[in-house]
């Protein structure tokens, strides 16, 4: 029996609340005891079953519409579909104890990064609707004022960073990961971040056809 919140072990403690952290806790209610240091709480499987469902789900949606590109859908799906598999061996390696449970900010960090970006994206479509009216009727930035513009380059370079990232430093880094004992604790945010990268750009992939033909050209 562990504190749900520290991983200290709570055997022994009859004050009904975690002597390290101070977390209250009832022995005999599972939302608020793990029986493993690390155990995923019952909002954390919730997490992880919504990124899985909207990981697989919203590129699915984009295809059968058939306004995105089909390279791009692939580039979210493939990833996307790896990192459920690297879910589902992280969190056997989390209940296995043989290794640490990965560190809480690097969950935040794998999940967030994509999320922000999405958030900035339709941040963007929004602004763009706000300063010129509708979408954009030209390629380019041609006719952005400067605080759009500026928007846009931050929104696509993050997005340029994020797909070299997803092809081809996230690979490499789950294979090392997943072959080096020590690190295998990694492989649960890694497989989280694909699930968060397929979530957002299927996201992408769903805005409108005009912003997305801006987008892609
Ligand atoms: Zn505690």
């Amino acid at each position: 029996m562990f504190c749900r919140a520290c991983d200290y072990s709570l055997l022994g403690v009859h004050s009904g609340r975690c002597p390290e952290c101070g977390r209250a806790f009832v022995p005999t209610d599972p939302a608020t005891v793990a029986s493993f240091p690390g155990q995923p709480s019952r909002s954390f499987r919730h997490l992880i079953g919504w990124l899985s469902a909207l990981a697989i789900g919203l590129p699915a949606v984009a295809a059968v519409l058939g306004d995105a590109p089909f390279l791009i859908i692939l580039i979210c799906m493939v990833p996307g579909i790896i990192g459920l598999g690297a879910v589902a061996v992280g969190l056997h390696i989390l209940r296995s104890q043989l290794l640490g449970q990965p560190p809480r900010i690097l969950i935040a960090a794998a999940i967030l990064a994509p999320v922000a970006w999405i958030v900035l994206v339709i941040s963007l479509a929004l602004h763009m609707r706000v300063t010129l009216g509708g979408w954009p009727t030209r390629l380019g930035m041609a006719g952005f004022p400067p605080a759009l513009a500026t928007h846009a380059d931050i929104a696509l370079g993050l997005w340029g960073i994020l797909i070299l990232f997803t092809l081809f430093v996230w690979p490499i880094l789950l294979i090392g990961c997943a072959a080096i004992p020590p690190a295998r604790r990694a492989v649960l945010p890694l497989g989280l971040f694909a699930l968060a990268h397929a979530a957002c750009v299927g996201g992408l992939l769903l805005m409108p056809s005009p912003f997305l033909r801006w987008w892609f050209d």
